[in-house]
């Protein structure tokens, strides 16, 4: 299935994430934590690719890719990074993501790796660009990335967004949003993204919160913001893990019922690093508090 046909139907359908932390995620342990993920009829998952080298890890990107959609019957979306990558790489990924059968991608510059030896591709719109023109990827669906609050690199929020409809006149289809947990910068985000003439549908991005360390890395990753209210939370309940979890879960669960209701997002990818029992927990509090 085209991820684009899912936003004709309006419902603001709810997708996946899952990671091949450094390419590595055993056929197991990826099959454990998709039969979970199963139980909330996802519209899609999108399987994550190490920007380190396309050769390895995209390869065990396309193989996880092909158990979500031949085996559970999810459709896939298979992240394929350019920043480390020579175009003939690129075509290898390609050649074998098409080999399983996939036909969605999310392509992105990938995040920069120390001492790696540049690629052929600077940005993610100079790899889709590519895409579009080549005849191994006739024919797929390509997504790209979106930053609500601004790349981490960029040198101005505006210039981030002339850079985003970059990606969309270079082809891009649809876009998954990076994780924010404030909802007006999302909001203000679409706004600018739609006056700059960006129409393609956007998956909003959340991560629900599962402790002080991870979301401390992540923010420091990808330059989210926290805003005082999960502040408020993480100080808290700094030393009941089990309240910390449900007032988490509580918030992600109002980030989404909240997007839902405004009807910015398009849908709703959930960054569940590869934690079913936690997508369950967000999913079933959604739909509960909306039924
Ligand atoms: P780009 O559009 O390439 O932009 C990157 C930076 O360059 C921005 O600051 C932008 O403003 C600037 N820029 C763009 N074009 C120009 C130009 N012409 N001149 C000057 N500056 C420019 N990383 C991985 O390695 N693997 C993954 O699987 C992965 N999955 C992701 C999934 C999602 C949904 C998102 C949002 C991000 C993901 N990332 C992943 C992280 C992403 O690869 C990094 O954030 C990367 O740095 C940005 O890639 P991009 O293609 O989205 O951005």
């Amino acid at each position: 299935m085209k991820i684009t046909d899912q936003y004709k139907k309006g419902l603001c359908p709810i997708s996946f994430e899952i990671f091949p932390p450094k390419g590595e995620l055993h056929p197991e342990d990826a099959r454990l934590v998709l039969s979970g993920l199963k139980e909330l009829s996802p519209a899609y998952i999108s399987v994550t690719c190490s920007a380190g080298g396309t050769g390895g890890s995209s390869k065990k990107t396309a193989e996880l890719s092909g158990i979500v959609q031949n085996e559970f019957g999810i459709t896939a979306a298979a992240h394929i990074t350019g920043i480390n990558a020579k175009k003939a790489d690129v075509d290898a990924a390609i050649s074998d993501i098409k080999a399983h059968g996939i036909s969605n991608i999310l392509a992105l510059r990938g995040d920069r790796i120390e001492g790696a030896e540049p690629g052929d591709f600077r940005y993610g719109a100079e790899l889709i660009s590519y895409l579009r023109k080549s005849p191994e990827a006739a024919g797929l669906t390509i997504g790209a990335g979106c930053y609500p609050e601004g790349h981490v690199d960029c040198e101005s929020f505006d210039k981030d967004l002339d850079h985003l409809k970059e990606k969309a006149d270079a082809g891009a289809e649809f876009l998954i949003s990076q994780l924010f947990f404030e909802n007006e910068s999302y909001y203000r985000f679409i706004d600018k993204a739609r006056a700059k003439g960006v129409t393609l549908p956007v998956d909003a991005g959340i991560m629900p919160i599962m402790g002080k360390s991870q979301i401390t890395r992540m923010v420091f990753l990808c330059g989210a913001s926290l805003p005082a209210p999960v502040v408020r939370i993480l100080a808290k309940y700094e030393n009941d893990p089990e309240a910390l979890r449900s007032a988490c879960l509580d918030y992600a669960a109002a980030q989404i019922i909240g997007l839902i209701e405004s009807g910015a997002a398009d849908g709703i990818h959930i960054y569940s690093m590869n934690k079913p029992d936690v997508a369950k927990a967000l999913v079933s509090e959604v739909r509960n508090a909306r039924h």
